[in-house]
């Protein structure tokens, strides 16, 4: 960790649990100790966020896993910003590569909606990645440079941004990126947002590694300088392991 920003680990839910689960989970994270020092947020599915919003304990603050790019209005199957922070939802994830590559979103579709949900005082967490065919013919920066591009296009102020490099290869594959992978990768965006945006604002964005983080390879992964969290998908709906993962720092 190098940067100002506080430690930050989030828990990406994905399409996972019924009430029942979702409940037993909390329970569980709600008796954790998570160290006080780091940031933890927790993103379930739209349907759950009442529950959660209403059970987590204030350890734990509360995100969704994606929003719309504008207001309220006629998008049918859509959840806006809006409605999200009037609800108390604090932060969303956009541009996780699922959606990517699932649903299509472009890398300007995703900073479109980073700008709107900023605009309306949400926290973004915002996820670039590359697939594996890209990073062996040699492409992964020119990609993530351009998923970069998009966000920094819409957005001048990364103050409520948290990057999530995910490596597509590495997610929910059990095959996660080494810790020189992962500095390597950090240290490039660090080096980016220093041209874009100065070297005291980047020092301060939190770059987390999201991609297979489970909790025996958090603790050398967050050795690195420039990891400063993470964002975990499967490791996160085991109470224990997200738990042992918050305090890998
Ligand atoms: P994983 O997912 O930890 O299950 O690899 C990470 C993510 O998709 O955010």
């Amino acid at each position: 960790m190098r940067g100002t920003g506080q430690f930050f680990v989030g828990g990406n839910w994905k399409c996972n649990g019924t009430k029942q689960q979702v409940a037993q989970l909390l329970e569980q994270l709600n008796k954790g100790k998570v160290d006080s020092s780091i940031e933890v947020v927790i993103a379930p599915t739209f349907i759950h966020l009442p529950h959660v919003l209403d059970t987590a304990d204030s350890r734990f603050e509360v995100g969704a896993q994606n929003c719309w790019s504008s207001g309220t209005g006629a998008y049918t199957g859509e959840i806006s910003a809006e409605q999200l922070a009037d609800l108390g939802v604090k932060w969303v994830i956009l541009g996780h590569s699922e959606r990517r590559s699932l649903l299509k979103e472009s890398n300007e579709f995703v900073g479109e909606k980073t700008a709107y949900a900023l605009s309306h005082g949400l926290r973004v967490i915002a996820c670039i990645g590359e697939t594996l065919e890209q990073r062996e013919s040699g492409q992964m920066y020119n990609i993530l440079d351009a998923q970069l591009e998009a966000l920094a296009n819409q957005i001048s102020d990364f103050d409520n941004v948290v990057i999530a490099y995910e490596p597509v290869w590495a997610i929910g594959t059990g095959k996660v990126a080494t810790p020189d992978q992962a500095e390597e990768v950090h240290l490039h965006i660090r080096e980016w947002f220093t041209e874009r945006i100065g070297e005291k604002d980047a020092e301060a964005l939190r770059i987390v590694y999201g991609g297979s983080v489970n909790e025996k390879n958090a603790a050398e992964l967050a050795a690195k300088e420039d990891v400063d969290g993470f964002l975990v998908g499967g490791a996160s709906l085991k109470a224990d392991a997200f738990v042992t993962i918050c305090n890998a720092h």
